[in-house]
């Protein structure tokens, strides 16, 4: 399929390029000693992630440890409260550990245990990708480091319990804003010192070439297991698929499924408590090209050129930028961004807590909101949104913040 003069036929051999570029976004904006640690992982990308020795060891990780495949749900109380248009699920809530991060976290770490590394470096902000790196870590039996700032360590004292219980160290970080970009510092620091003994890992399609294509492939199984299972559920290809965005990584994944297929594909940002300055995180929606966390792409920037002040109810989405390959199908048309807000995600959480019996992550819930908006407008057809996670881990907050609706 042509779509604006991109040929998604062959998409997926074209892009990214061999420099990790998706048209002029991606790349690789680093030092020289971090240069060279990228070029070995992408080498051994290329040599030992297409091997059919890691394929196969990948895949029966994904079925006996994650309990993949995960299945697709017919929301049938939600999409009757709305009118015709049918809504499903892809139950990613169910892969262990509550996510879909998982996904990149088994492939980073098969990867890391076949390059000989002994450790696993990452930062975390919410601590989602530091539980689901840990997981992978104890897994693979690697030592596990994690970069995280003092102000984040005292919010999500859940998920630094759950890393230290898996066995992950946690540094913390106590300069600057101690929130995320000072651990995202300190990590690429602890990287640059010792990248002959470790591996840094991503938590999604974001930062230097060739993490946003490796993130992108590992979380490929979501879109192509969703498509065959949404075919043989209902004889046909979803009219529109739906997913969150926040560095962009669930839904990467979820839409590489759907690239080359007559399908409306949405991104969906979280547009928090509005669209003033520092009230959202709807990168691709407001923001503009830029580089920062060593790729080009769309990003919200301060008067300075620096990331700018994001905020949004759902911390896994509050990052002021997204993939490369997002901005990327936003210029040439083949995705449509758009945004919900908080108080939409807020309601979209409780409808399929209730309609359902399916408790959202507040992320995912952005997802549902953005569905929920797409059946009162369209009056008939699909929509299959990828539920990228549980909504275990934002209870307490959200009765603590909003009371019990
Ligand atoms: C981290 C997270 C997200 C956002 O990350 P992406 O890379 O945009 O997918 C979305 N949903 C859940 C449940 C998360 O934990």
């Amino acid at each position: 399929m042509k779509f604006n003069g991109i040929d998604f036929d062959t998409y997926f051999k074209n892009y990214p390029d061999e420099n990790g570029y998706f048209g002029k976004y991606g790349g690789a904006y680093l030092d020289e000693g971090l240069k060279k640690a990228m070029d070995e992982v992408t080498e051994a990308y290329f040599t030992i992630c297409k091997s059919s020795k890691f394929v196969s060891d990948l895949r029966r990780i994904r079925k006996e440890f994650q309990g993949r495949p995960t299945p697709i749900s017919h929301l049938e109380r939600l999409s009757k409260s709305l009118g015709n248009v049918q809504i499903y699920c892809k139950r990613e809530d169910l892969n262990h550990t509550g996510a879909h991060k998982l996904n990149h976290c088994m492939g980073e770490g098969l990867l890391a245990k076949y390059m000989g590394k002994k450790k696993l470096i990452a930062e975390t902000g919410a601590g989602q990708h530091g539980v689901a790196l840990a997981t992978a870590a104890a897994y693979y039996g690697l030592e596990c480091e994690i970069h995280m700032g003092s102000v984040d360590i005292a919010k999500q004292a859940p998920n630094v319990a759950r890393m230290k219980i898996l066995g992950a160290k946690i540094v913390e970080v106590k300069h600057g804003l101690k929130t995320l970009k000072e651990a995202v510092d300190s990590a690429f620091e602890a990287y640059a010192k010792d990248y002959k003994n470790s591996i840094y890992c991503i938590g999604s399609v974001v930062g230097p070439h060739p993490f946003p294509m490796m993130v992108r492939d590992f979380q490929s199984v979501v879109g192509i297991e969703a498509r065959e299972q949404f075919l043989e559920m209902t004889g046909e290809l979803p009219d529109n698929i739906v997913a969150c965005v926040g560095g962009g990584s669930n839904s990467m994944g979820f839409f590489a499924g759907f690239l080359n297929d007559p399908v409306n594909i949405y991104g969906v940002e979280p547009l928090g408590r509005g669209k003033t300055y520092g009230d959202h995180a709807a990168s691709l929606c407001y923001g503009t090209e830029g580089v920062m966390h060593g790729f080009n792409s769309i990003m919200l920037k301060d008067e300075n050129g620096e990331p700018a002040p994001v905020y949004s109810v759902a911390s896994g989405l509050d990052y002021p930028s997204s993939g490369p390959e997002h901005a990327f199908l936003r210029d040439c048309g083949r995705v449509i961004y758009d945004t919900a807000s908080d108080e939409e995600a807020l309601d979209a959480f409780y409808s399929l807590s209730r309609l359902e019996g399916i408790i959202p992550a507040i992320e995912s819930s952005h997802a549902i909101a953005y569905a929920v908006k797409l059946a009162k407008k369209l009056k008939k057809g699909s929509v299959l949104v990828n539920l990228s996670g549980r909504g275990d881990k934002d209870m307490d907050y959200i009765i603590e913040k909003y009371g019990i609706r």
